[in-house]
């Protein structure tokens, strides 16, 4: 029986028992306990050398691994009801052609729905955080309200065939983006979208405003070989519109410093295609690279250079990327799963320690938010976002079992309410 308390903001006052807690940047602890009072985590410790049993409620989980919230560094949560629409295409251009098609028959109740469908799926797969790309920022406050989970929201910012130039799109951006941060602080940033949709100037202007600053890059052959050698499927596409900006003048990572965004701690989204030594570029400019395991996967892009960017000490994090570019799930459509993101990275990367794997997932999210003293690790004093997943094998194995984890989590939290609470 759960005896636990909660403020009156809903937020627990107890400490949660669990066979294996997994701090994660500490070794695990068996038989562990976590005091959550406020939102925050108090105390971490073993059961038996905790001396405040008879001072707080007692929620025990029993047989289960009890780790941090993940953070999702990649999303596009209003594109969510477009699973199983785009079949993995021959080529990225493919896909682009499929997704601008389907989105102008879209409807904004569409992605509304889209939007609140797809956080709930990560509530329900132990996500905490979420960067998300908002490509209908309309949708904002509105859908923040509808879901538990911390949500930074990145405006995404195109400017291929816009009428409007990049210094109006961005001072329109700039006071929605100043509006919306005053409803929820400093969530609110900006995703110029990608080399091929948005110009120098408003890449520039983009990562010149501060705050959070994240952009697609590199995430495909087709990109590469446009802006490498003028040729390929995406330079096609993008040719029948006039003039290919920046085609053949060098490779998408140098592209992007030479705008200067390298330098503002950038979040970019997958950076499949490195050339050489472009790893130590993104690790001066102190960037996070975001690997996104099912949707690279939908892709079939070449292997992840994850060796390459470890080596180099480039912060690497984990996305979901978008339903729409997820491969099927067997027997049905697929859903937002970060369990399966770090299965698919597991199996892709055999050598690939599930350790590692799990900060990912954690620390190294918390930190490409600005957030590594608050989020991604179960710490007195950071924020009570934990999930526990049912577990009865060994305590060396816990990271592999995380990692290999199918299906809903036992219990989870964010910000110490009940996102999934513990059955009773
Ligand atoms: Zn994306």
């Amino acid at each position: 029986m759960i005896h636990e308390r909660a403020d009156s903001s809903g937020s627990l006052n107890c400490a949660v028992r669990s066979r294996i807690v997994v701090p994660v940047g500490i070794p695990p602890i068996e038989d562990g306990v976590l005091v959550v009072e406020r939102g925050k985590i108090q105390t971490v410790a073993r059961w038996s050398e905790w001396p405040g049993h008879s001072r707080y409620p007692v929620v025990d989980l029993g047989e289960t691994i009890l780790l941090p919230g993940f953070v999702n560094c990649h999303c596009h949560l209003d594109y969510t009801a477009l699973a199983g629409t785009i079949p993995p295409p021959r080529n990225f251009a493919g896909w682009l052609d499929a997704i601008v098609t389907l989105k102008a028959k879209r409807e904004l109740s569409d992605y509304r729905r889209s939007w609140i469908a797809g956080a709930r799926m990560l509530e329900r797969s132990g996500v905490g955080s979420v960067l998300d790309i908002e490509a209908v920022p309309e949708l904002l406050p509105e859908v923040w309200n509808a879901t538990s989970l911390r949500v930074w929201s990145c405006l995404e910012l195109i400017d291929l065939r816009s009428p409007e130039n990049p210094v109006s799109l961005m001072a329109a951006a700039e006071k929605r983006r100043r509006r919306l941060n005053r409803t929820r602080s400093n969530h609110c940033g900006l995703a110029p979208h990608a080399l091929y949709t948005a110009s120098d100037e408003l890449l520039r202007l983009a990562a010149d405003a501060g705050g959070l600053f994240t952009v697609h890059a590199a995430e495909s052959e087709a990109e590469r070989d446009m802006y490498l050698t003028a040729s390929g499927p995406l330079h096609s596409w993008l040719e029948r519109w006039g003039p290919v900006n920046r085609a053949g003048e060098g490779s998408p990572i140098t592209l992007l410093e030479r705008t200067g965004a390298l330098r503002r701690r950038p979040i970019i989204a997958h950076a499949n295609y490195l050339s050489p030594g472009e790893e130590d570029l993104l690790a001066q400019g102190q960037a996070t690279v975001v690997h996104c395991p099912r949707s690279h996967r939908y892709f079939g892009h070449d292997p992840f250079p994850w060796e390459r960017l470890q080596k180099a000490e480039v912060n690497i994090a984990l996305g979901t990327d978008s339903l729409a570019s997820c491969p099927a799930n067997q027997g049905g459509q697929p859903v937002l799963d970060y369990f399966l993101e770090l299965t698919t990275a597991a199996n892709s990367h055999p050598t690939l320690s599930p350790t590692i794997l799990l900060n990912w997932a954690t620390v190294n999210g918390a930190k490409a938010l600005g957030q590594a003293q608050n989020l991604g690790k179960l710490l007195p004093q950071y924020q009570a976002d934990f999930t526990a997943i049912n577990y009865q094998g060994r305590t060396n194995e816990a990271c592999e079992a995380i990692v290999y984890h199918q299906g809903e989590p036992a219990a989870a939290a964010v910000n110490g309410r009940w996102t999934i609470p513990p059955a009773t």
